[in-house]
């Protein structure tokens, strides 16, 4: 994905690269603060990337291609009306294929590296995951293809995602009135990436937050509760290869040790802490962030 964002546009890199400074010196200048050492990491998650990202654009690719060549019609490309419709199925897509990588562990083993950074800056956003291709996530827009989406409007759309995205990381916009009703913002986002109680698994749209609203997983960011960022129970991490494997990792512990096959697919299929009898999510950010959740962000003073 990054090396789709990075290579294809100079200009959309440039203008990455200012804003990333920009906010690197509001960052100091509010003293916020600038992890230098989580900012390699991400660079070094960006360039492991690249090889599984042009694998994965091949086949996955290949598979979309395929999908497309059996849609019984084609949305004409030149007609608005294929784009509105486009825009907000992909949304949809988006929405449910994000929401169940926070609740399948298998997905959530490779969105887990987006969610690593302990602080919300424009450069976090570019910690993918390596694993993208195999954790499946993409079998949610194949309803699209075959429904008659063209495989060019379900790229375009995605890589417009993913710049809106890449903007909405950032604690230094703060709210922007009516746009919050229905556009995803960096508010929401911040809260998306919250590791508090009152804020976990919330605000999964990709440009769109009316899903959100829609099917009551959309919460509002608090002056009250301050975002606390990074994924539970794991410590920060500098090392890309550990940041980028380290859920499956677990997996693959947990699955050894399974005592059965139905405990074999718990394993690869439901978060540990997710199990009926164990201690919620939500109970496990209240004890992680009362214990050693380290935060080097400043409380909630956004500008306005
Ligand atoms: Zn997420
Ligand atoms: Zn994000």
């Amino acid at each position: 994905m990054e090396a789709e964002l990075l290579s294809r546009s100079p200009l959309w890199l440039a203008t990455l690269l200012l804003l990333v400074l920009v906010e690197l010196a509001w960052r100091k200048r509010t003293r916020r603060g600038y992890d230098g050492r989580a900012a390699l990491a991400t660079f070094g998650l960006v360039l492991g990337n690249i090889p599984f990202a042009l694998l994965n654009g091949t086949i996955i690719g290949g598979i979309f291609l395929a999908a497309a060549s059996l849609a019984p019609v084609q949305w004409p490309l030149h007609d608005w009306r294929s784009w509105a419709a486009g825009f907000l199925l992909f949304e949809f897509a988006y929405y449910w294929f994000h929401r169940a990588s926070h609740h399948v562990r298998w997905l959530w083993a490779s969105h887990a590296v987006h969610h690593s950074a302990e602080q919300m800056t424009l450069l976090a956003s570019l910690r993918l995951g390596w694993t993208s291709g195999l954790s499946l996530g993409w079998v949610f827009y194949l309803p699209l293809l075959l429904a008659g989406c063209p495989p060019l409007m379900l790229a375009a759309l995605r890589a417009f995602d993913l710049r809106y995205q890449f903007l909405l990381h950032t604690e230094a916009v703060g709210k922007l009135g009516p746009l919050e009703w229905v556009l995803n913002t960096p508010s929401h986002h911040r809260v998306h990436h919250a590791a508090n109680q009152a804020y976990l698994d919330r605000n999964f749209g990709g440009v769109l937050i009316i899903f959100d609203r829609l099917f009551g997983t959309f919460a509002e960011e608090r002056t009250d509760e301050r975002p606390r960022y990074g994924v539970l129970g794991k410590p920060a991490s500098y090392n890309p290869v550990q940041l980028a494997l380290r859920e499956w990792r677990a997996m693959a512990r947990d699955l050894c040790t399974a005592p059965s096959v139905r405990a074999g697919l718990r394993a690869l299929l439901v978060l540990p802490d997710a199990s009926a009898a164990q201690p919620s999510r939500a109970t496990s950010a209240r004890a992680a962030s009362e214990t050693s959740r380290q935060v080097t962000s400043k409380p909630a003073s956004f500008p306005k």
